[in-house]
């Protein structure tokens, strides 16, 4: 028999309500009451020993029900259960039904023969048949409610003009008026038979799926629920709040134009070419991981709960003043939408129930009604409400990154997108399927940031140094990415989509013919061979830059083999990675740079400690000359790969001739090391250097005596020239390849390495820019390496010039005094032979 238990503070009160449910259950079921404190001077109080013994004298497997009053009961009912034990714990539910009404219903259900979860559902919502009597939505009560119970009910009909229907925005102005009414409103789809809805939800009202022409039944009760009735009805008429304007299909599904043309496009850095057109998604830990924890009383979770939507609010608001500012109140809008998300009583409510009622924590609260709520809105019928899921989402998951603390993790897409984010690490693009992750658009970086090196890598357009505006765009809104212009187009209207679609199409018929180019060697329009080989950073992109007709591996990134572990891959597992990359690319080059940690990558089993300027401390070389044992396994592992094949070692970051003697010593312990332990390794093996500092320039002629090959990094070259950080999107623009001071050293090192007879390469993003191809190969540059899905483009743009031609376009380049002269002869002298034709802004 099922067994039911009434805590109160009150004795009195706990036995007249177990005297009620006695009647109700005519001797079927076993009633205990658990009123009182034990303490006979203040007896009005709760006792959980006491709770225990009611527990215990009706107790059987086929469970007990305890339901209590308030505040302290809620605990003493939760201690007892804990004294119970955990055999019979599970056997006993604290429900957070209302006391008398949920007694009652409880009994009467008991007595029928129902399950125990059976009771505690119909306990729970057993004030539903007062709710529909009384017309209110049951809705948590608000401070006033009480008085806002009060009077006569009143209501109206009125239809819904909105072209949209009630999506975020309108319902949200909504919900703003109702609050400022001494009046319990609600608010029901008449046309579709949904709701009602508490009028003061922005959850309740979304959810009534109102769509244009739908009529809404508007009911109020309370001291000014006339006024409020009447200023509803004149807001929905009117529109509420929102503008007519004209659009279909797809228009639809966007937010309203803004209000002038500059506000459509926001302007960055062109940091990949291409361009995509598509829904955004703002990327972050969408689904936050929850891991097992203490979880303390419903109170303490309650309490921990606010705190998170607390700081979530701020977050909201500070992205709808920046909207409001910068996009217009209407793009601001979502925001004000979210921040009613956050303070729904709907979900507070429920929330608050989970909390009490199941004993969870609450992350799992919070979690499990928001997805509920986000489920509702996907289920409706309404191509609109769907991008609002993605906004409880979006808002939810601000909550739940507060409540466990969590940062990082990225969201899978489930539609081709573009991608917003403030900045990604190098690991989260190499994650990216290309085929969602059409464009990208980041608040931060520059082009030489790795992220979108690694970007640019995988054919992905991106525009990078956006700020927070792309961030601030709501979820869904469709944007188009010219990763070649720098620009990112918000809402873009029929006419820019064709025209970028226009664009689209000539970009990709150019990457076309150059895929049917790109298994023949490289030559220039005389004939000059010139070898183009691939910058890769693992075992699959050695596959791919064969595909895409590399002539072998100009640099090996090793960082990725080290890069989201706790510790350095081991001697063997090294050989393995760098053995299999060599053997899949037969007989061709393979230069494996050795380790380039610091700047901006970390790794936790490297301590570098705090620096005010990384790219200026611990990085590259410096780091493995001090961590002696990283790199002597590096080594090893680099020799013993390269014993049957055609290996280089190649040095990051090297800045004087000391550090590459140095490093040439530890080579030769390596092998000596290794010829003693018998194990076969490549001999004589050619110690290349990367030039990337300045320094390394000014004494290239002294270093080429000693390297037997360089490779210009111009990527950090740039970046050390011009004393401007390569992820910092301000100085992006000092940091521009085309500086008459970055060509300068190009040349210097080229003559360099010309004159000491050894071969010079450029490895950095400067290689892969159609722009730069005349003006390098003018300098005499006869290698380039470049990710691997750039090879095709340039082994065209290398095939469009004579060696004269680049002569004269570099020997005129050199003689600029600005960065903007430079690119300007480029331009013309590329002109049409390379590009195709792009949009005006
Ligand atoms: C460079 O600096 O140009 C380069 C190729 O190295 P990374 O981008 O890995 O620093
Ligand atoms: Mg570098």
């Amino acid at each position: 028999m099922i067994g039911l238990v009434i805590v109160s503070h009150s004795a009195k009160l706990a036995e007249g309500v177990c005297d009620l449910a006695r009647q109700v259950a005519q001797g079927k079921v076993r009633i205990a009451a658990a009123g009182g404190a034990a303490d006979p001077e203040n007896p009005i109080g709760t006792d959980a020993f006491q709770v225990l013994q009611a527990i215990d004298s009706v107790y059987s497997e086929e469970g007990v029900l305890v339901l209590m009053d308030l505040g302290s009961a809620v605990l003493s009912a939760e201690t007892a259960l804990e004294l119970l034990g955990e055999a019979r714990q599970s056997h006993v539910q604290l429900c957070a039904a209302p006391l008398v009404e949920g007694a009652v219903a409880a009994a009467s259900l008991a007595s029928a023969g129902a399950s125990l979860a059976e009771i505690a559902t119909e306990a729970r919502n057993a004030l539903a048949g007062k709710v529909a009597q009384l017309g209110t939505s049951g809705a948590t009560p608000q401070a006033g409610a009480a008085a806002e119970d009060t009077g006569p009910l009143e209501e109206l009909l009125v239809k819904l003009p909105n072209r949209l229907g009630l999506h975020a925005r309108p319902a949200a102005q909504l919900v703003r008026l109702t609050r400022r009414y001494r009046a319990r409103v609600t608010v029901a789809n008449a046309t579709q038979r949904t709701g009602p809805a508490a009028g003061d939800s922005i959850n309740g009202v979304l959810s009534l799926g109102a769509r244009r022409g739908h009529e809404l039944r508007v009911c109020a009760r309370g001291p000014e629920a006339h006024d409020a009735l009447t200023a509803l009805a004149d807001f929905i008429e009117s529109g509420c709040g929102e503008k007519e304007k004209p659009g279909k299909d797809i228009q639809d599904r966007l937010p309203p134009p803004l209000a002038s043309p500059s506000q459509h496009l926001l302007s960055g850095i062109p940091a990949s070419a291409g361009i995509a057109i598509g829904p955004l998604v703002k990327l972050r830990p969408a689904a936050v991981e929850l891991t097992p924890r203490a979880i303390g009383s419903p109170e303490a979770e309650r309490q921990r709960l606010m705190a998170a939507i607390g700081g979530a609010q701020e977050e909201t608001r500070a992205l709808y003043e920046w909207s409001n500012a910068h996009l217009g109140a209407d793009e601001a809008g979502i925001f004000d939408a979210q921040s009613l998300f956050l303070e729904d009583p709907e979900l507070i409510g429920g929330v608050t129930r989970m909390l009490v009622e199941d004993g969870v924590g609450a992350e799992s609260a919070w979690e499990a009604e928001t997805s509920k709520l986000s489920d509702r809105l996907k289920a409706l019928d309404d191509p609109y409400l769907p991008a609002r899921a993605a906004d409880v989402t979006d808002v939810a998951a601000r909550v739940l990154r507060r409540l466990t603390g969590q940062v990082s993790g990225l969201r899978i897409l489930w539609e081709p997108s573009i991608l917003a984010a403030r900045d990604l690490t190098p690991s989260e693009v190499r994650d990216f399927d290309p085929a969602m992750a059409l464009g990208l658009c980041l608040e931060t970086g520059s082009a030489s940031a790795h992220s979108v090196i690694l970007a640019r890598a995988r054919g992905i357009p991106v525009v990078a140094g956006l700020g927070p505006g792309i961030s601030a765009l709501a979820e869904g809104t469709i944007v188009a990415v010219d990763g070649e212009q720098g620009t990112v187009w918000i809402s873009p209207d029929a006419g820019r989509v064709q025209a970028l679609e226009g664009c689209r199409q000539a970009w990709l018929a150019a990457r076309g013919a150059a895929e049917m180019e790109r298994l023949r060697p490289a030559a220039t329009r005389d004939g000059r061979r010139i070898r183009v080989l691939a910058n890769i950073s693992g075992v699959a992109e050695a596959a791919e830059a064969l595909a895409c007709g590399a002539e072998g591996v100009g640099v090996l990134r090793t960082e990725f083999l080290f890069l989201g572990r706790t510790a350095a891959p081991g001697e063997e597992e090294q050989v393995a990675a760098y053995r299999a990359i060599a053997e899949s690319l037969g007989e061709r080059q393979l230069s494996v740079r050795t380790l380039d940690i610091g700047g901006d990558k970390s790794l936790p089993y490297v301590e570098i400690g705090e620096e005010a300027n990384p790219f200026l401390g611990w990085r590259g070389i410096r780091v493995m000359l001090g961590r002696r044992d990283l790199f002597r396994t590096q080594l090893r592992a680099i020799l013993r790969a390269g014993a049957a094949q055609a290996v280089e070692l190649l040095l990051p970051m090297i800045a004087a001739v000391d550090e590459l003697r140095e490093t040439k010593a530890m080579v030769g312990e390596a092998e000596a090391e290794l010829e003693r332990e018998g194990l076969p390794f490549r001999k004589n093996i050619r110690i290349g250097i990367m030039i990337e500092v300045p320094a390394a320039v000014a004494v290239a002629d002294q270093l080429a005596q000693e390297a037997s090959f360089f490779s210009i990094g111009s990527n950090d070259l740039i970046q050390y020239v011009m004393a401007a950080d390569r992820t910092n999107s301000r100085v992006a623009p000092i940091a521009d390849p085309f500086q008459p001071a970055v060509l300068r050293m190009i040349r210097q090192t080229i003559e360099a390495g010309r004159a000491a007879g050894i071969g010079v390469a450029l490895c950095g993003e400067l290689a892969a820019d159609p722009l730069a191809t005349p003006l390098l190969l003018g300098l005499g540059l006869e290698e380039f390496s470049v990710s691997a899905p750039l090879i095709p483009e340039l082994k065209r743009a290398i095939s469009c010039w004579s060696v004269p031609e680049a002569e004269s376009v570099a020997h005129e380049a050199l003689a600029m005094d600005s960065s903007q002269a430079v690119k300007r002869l480029l331009l013309g002298a590329v002109g049409a032979r390379l590009r195709g034709p792009s949009p005006e802004p």
